[in-house]
């Protein structure tokens, strides 16, 4: 069933204990659609890139069954570029460089074509931006997941509560959940957070997992242990792709598919994080997806 992902498409530089890069692709959007183009081929793109972005990475999205009509490419300006440098721990990054190019004066052209999507996955972007979206598809989908970041509760907290209103389903990292509600507990912080707009909530815990959620009920799912995590960015992007990836091929959006769709989300993210950038997603097979899933079956599998 069909998707609409919008969010960064950008160069990234990532300093990590293990390396350092020179520019290369990221950005939400590029993550989303890579991880989602796994589950679904009907995955529709709008984002924005200056005419310095590479065509060979749009290609590999269009190879993979991503559609980039809404990707609109400015002449004669610079894609977005974001710079980070990962602390030795690699759950907690500082970053150096933001440059916000094409993205300062983004305005996000809907094609008629991408009309009547069923799931509509808002990448990080600016909360207005992601509330323009919304506003311009003619009929609601059945599945809105909007991610966000502490940046733009810190700069735009007011825009943002407007759009957590007119959204499903929410996902952020524990501190800006603590952020965003006032709370310390993450349970209360749920439940205050669910009051805002989105009636599932999750949150993220980098290498400890994530948690699912919606009214009394709560989902844990681990992150699989790795020998060498190389590079953390995209993870939270790629989670959230696997996650509506897997609810548009399923269309089930019972509480416990969604648990479901939490895992392939966290099996995703256990690949993205095993190379720079997006390098480990952009020829995964389904063998070593499915091995993946039964790796995280057997990590939390017990019978009293
Ligand atoms: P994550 O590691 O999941 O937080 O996502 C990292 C990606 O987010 C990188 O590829 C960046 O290009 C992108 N990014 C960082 N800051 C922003 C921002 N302010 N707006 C949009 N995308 C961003």
């Amino acid at each position: 069933m069909s998707l609409l992902v919008v969010g960064s498409v950008a160069f990234d530089a990532i300093e990590t204990p293990f390396g350092k890069t020179d520019k290369i692709v990221g950005g939400a959007a590029s993550y989303i659609a890579l991880c989602s183009s796994y589950f679904t081929k009907s995955v529709n793109l709008v984002a924005v890139v200056g005419d310095d972005f590479p065509n060979e990475f749009i290609s590999h999205l269009n190879n993979n069954g991503v559609n980039t009509d809404g990707l609109q490419i400015k002449a004669g300006e610079k894609s977005f570029f974001w710079s980070g440098k990962y602390h030795n721990d690699m759950n907690s990054r500082d970053t150096l460089v933001t440059e916000l190019n094409v993205l300062a004066d983004f305005d996000p052209i809907i094609p008629a074509s991408y009309q009547n999507c069923e799931y509509l996955m808002l990448g990080n972007l600016t909360p207005k931006i992601q509330q323009t979206v919304i506003e311009r598809l003619t009929n609601r989908p059945k599945l809105i997941v909007m991610d966000t970041m502490n940046f733009w509760m810190e700069i735009a907290m007011d825009d943002l509560k407007e759009t957590l209103k007119m959204v499903d389903v929410l996902t952020i990292n524990d501190e800006e959940a603590r952020q965003l509600s006032g709370e310390y507990s993450l349970v209360k912080a749920a439940a205050k957070i669910q009051t805002m707009g989105p009636k599932y909530l999750i949150i993220k815990k980098g290498e400890h997992g994530a948690l699912l959620f919606h009214g009394k009920d709560m989902f844990y799912a681990p992150a699989l242990p790795l020998e060498e995590v190389f590079d953390p960015t995209g993870a939270g992007d790629t989670f959230a792709g696997g996650f509506i990836g897997y609810l548009a091929k399923t269309g089930d959006l019972s509480f416990d598919n969604m648990k479901n769709a939490v895992i392939y989300g966290s099996a995703m993210a256990s690949f993205c994080v095993e190379r720079f950038g997006t390098e480990r997603l952009v020829d995964l097979s389904e063998a070593e997806l499915n091995a993946r899933i039964a790796e995280f079956k057997k990590l939390s599998n017990f019978s009293i």
